[in-house]
């Protein structure tokens, strides 16, 4: 594993320990020589994460759509800043680059990026790991959902097992390193049961 893509905030939340883990995540990613891929702003934990990265002497790579360059404020201190042409260049050129894909805290944004490569894995598009950091219980609800959804028929839990989550930054570090994609995808399993 070379690289990890991380979906968060554009905002900094509500309370100072989300940007302290934006940091130690990130102090985490270069103490195991992991580079950062993530959109390219300046914002919110976004920026958090990628300063930290620069400053510890880690690689960061952005990738930001010409629309956000200004409202998002493309970082221009980075290993390299990716400008595309629109959302759909931005989620592809991130997966593209990454061998794992990581979700802090955020908001819409961060959930739709999380829930593209989330299903994508579930459909067999690609195998790697995908994952929460849940710092202070942040994704506790969403996790709880994802339970309800398996409860109720409509996810397998081998699908809900996909999502890697831990609080601690090296040990969720650690866990996408051990990661190990389920032999079959979505459609493969439904067949079999046919
Ligand atoms: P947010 O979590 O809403 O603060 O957004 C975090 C990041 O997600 C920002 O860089 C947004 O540009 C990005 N984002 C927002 N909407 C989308 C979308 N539909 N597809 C991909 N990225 C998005």
């Amino acid at each position: 594993m070379k690289s990890v893509c991380v979906y968060c905030g554009s905002s900094d939340g509500a309370k100072p320990l989300y940007a302290e883990a934006a940091r130690a995540f990130g102090r985490a990613l270069v103490q195991a020589d992991l580079a950062l891929v993530y959109g390219g702003g300046k914002v919110g934990l976004m920026g958090v994460i990628a300063d930290t990265v620069m400053a510890e002497g880690g690689r960061a790579i952005g990738v930001i759509p010409e629309l956000l360059v200004n409202k998002e404020v493309g970082h221009n201190g980075l290993t390299e800043l990716h400008v595309v042409p629109d959302m759909h260049h931005r989620k592809k050129m991130m997966a593209d680059l990454s061998d794992a894909f990581v979700a802090m805290p955020g908001g819409a944004g961060t959930l739709e990026e999380l829930f593209e490569v989330y299903t994508w894995a579930q459909l067999g598009y690609h195998q790697k790991p995908v994952a929460l950091l849940n710092i202070d219980g942040f994704y506790d609800p969403l996790i709880a959902l994802l339970k309800h959804t398996v409860e109720e028929g409509f996810m397998r839990q081998t699908y809900f097992d996909i999502l890697q989550v831990d609080a601690d930054p090296v040990e969720l570090i650690d866990k996408l390193q051990r990661y190990q994609p389920p032999a079959n995808d979505k459609w493969a399993i439904k067949r079999d049961a046919v």
